[in-house]
């Protein structure tokens, strides 16, 4: 039986050893418009509505090495868009989210960032936000669930701030 995100039982059932270490196979492909990348695996949160908290319910950040070195040869393929598909991507963000922004800055990539999954809005500072918009991440869905009724005015100031 899989319990969770376990898939030892899995593996051993199918006889694979699979390296954990490595790197998705993006080669594969000879170009890419698109791709996605992830931060942390988990969600720290136990929204009642969400399968997430069954499913993965430790968050465990992932090495930032990582995500650059998956990062490089998406944009080398010539992915030109990139998805976060983290459950909860600013969570801890200045020691993930905005540290591995900031390094994408340096490399001056022609990328943008969208984050289809539904962003804590408690978390949006007035750096963040301001940040992400220099990044260039494009497209941030908000997850209502999180969201204060005086929050949507909170984030718009932001918004307004950061131009
Ligand atoms: S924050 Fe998002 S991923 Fe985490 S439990 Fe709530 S809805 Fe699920």
């Amino acid at each position: 039986m899989v319990k969770g995100s376990h898939l030892e039982p899995l593996w051993k059932f199918l006889k694979i050893n699979p390296n954990l270490a490595g790197l998705p196979f993006w080669e594969a492909y000879p170009t890419l418009r698109v791709g996605v990348l992830k931060l942390a695996d988990g969600c720290p949160f136990r929204c009642t509505y969400c399968s997430v908290p069954q499913v993965d319910p430790n968050f465990v950040p992932r090495p930032l090495e990582r995500a650059h070195a998956e990062l490089d040869p998406l944009c080398k393929l010539g992915a030109e868009n990139i998805a976060f598909y983290d459950d909860a991507l600013l969570f801890r963000a200045e020691s993930l989210l905005a540290t591995f922004l900031r390094k994408a800055l340096e490399k001056n990539l022609q990328i943008h960032f969208h984050t289809p999954n539904a962003l804590n809005a408690r978390f949006m500072t007035k750096n963040l936000v301001r940040l992400m918009v220099q990044a260039c991440c494009k497209t941030l869905y908000l997850g209502y669930g999180a969201i204060k009724p005086s929050s949507p005015f909170y984030l718009w100031e932001h918004l307004k701030w950061t131009g």
